[in-house]
């Protein structure tokens, strides 16, 4: 039996693969919540978890410092998956990657004119390859938080930005425009890890398999 590392952020992603965890009898001995630990026991002598930055997880789980991991597909699409497999789409943590403007901006036209676009994101490649797709000239400008505060203070015209029910851009005079894509978490895994634990891996695949939600 090899020890098994996965990779969890705190919060939405941690809550969402409780049940995953226990459908594979998998019981985390502490609540990173409330913890400081970054890295915590399970039931299972042979399973820890590792605490990291939701950013970070596909980076643990590229090098082999974690053998298993959940993370966005936006966080996903941003990194060089280079040595990742992602055997399972969880269908957790779902909401929506869009584009998002003030309620008086005039998208359409902007479009249409063919205007010269400032988008703030997060998610750079993934905006650069939607507006490249759409063939307009963005200035994409990087930030790693608050999003929506870009276009209130004319840093940007445009934000790409994950929405789920929509109430933080109408808090703030935002709408969304555009649907680039429907995100969810991925389960992701080491590739030699894969090959060299497969016989303690392979039933845990199994068992998250089976705890998919049908009809999220
Ligand atoms: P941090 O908050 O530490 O800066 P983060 O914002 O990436 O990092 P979370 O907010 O926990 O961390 O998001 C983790 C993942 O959950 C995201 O990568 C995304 O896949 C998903 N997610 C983000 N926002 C939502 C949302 N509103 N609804 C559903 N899933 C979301
Ligand atoms: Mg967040």
């Amino acid at each position: 039996m090899s020890d098994i590392t996965i990779a969890l952020s705190k919060g939405r992603i941690f809550e969402d693969t409780i049940p995953f965890l226990q459908a594979a009898g998998i019981i985390p001995s502490d609540d990173p919540g409330s913890s400081r630990k970054l890295i915590i026991g399970t039931n299972r002598p042979d399973v820890r978890l590792v605490m990291v930055r939701a950013t970070d997880v596909p980076t643990y789980v590229q090098y082999g410092a974690a053998d298993l991991g959940v993370a966005g597909k936006d966080v996903l699409l941003e990194h060089d998956g280079i040595g990742l497999y992602q055997p399972l789409d969880l269908k957790i943590a779902r909401c929506r990657m869009m584009v998002a403007v003030r309620d008086d901006y005039d998208y359409a036209s902007a479009v249409f004119r063919g205007a010269r676009l400032r988008v703030a994101t997060k998610y750079v490649k993934t905006a650069r390859s939607h507006f490249a797709a759409k063939g307009m000239h963005v200035d994409l400008i990087k930030l790693y938080g608050s999003m929506e505060l870009a276009p209130l203070v004319d840093l940007a015209d445009a934000i790409v930005d994950l929405v789920s029910t929509g109430s933080t851009l109408k808090a703030n005079h935002l709408h969304a425009v555009e649907e680039i894509m429907p995100i969810s978490a991925r389960l992701i895994a080491n590739q030699a890890a894969l090959k060299l634990k497969n016989t303690t891996i392979q039933p845990l695949l199994e068992a998250f398999s089976a705890a998919i939600p049908e009809n999220p």
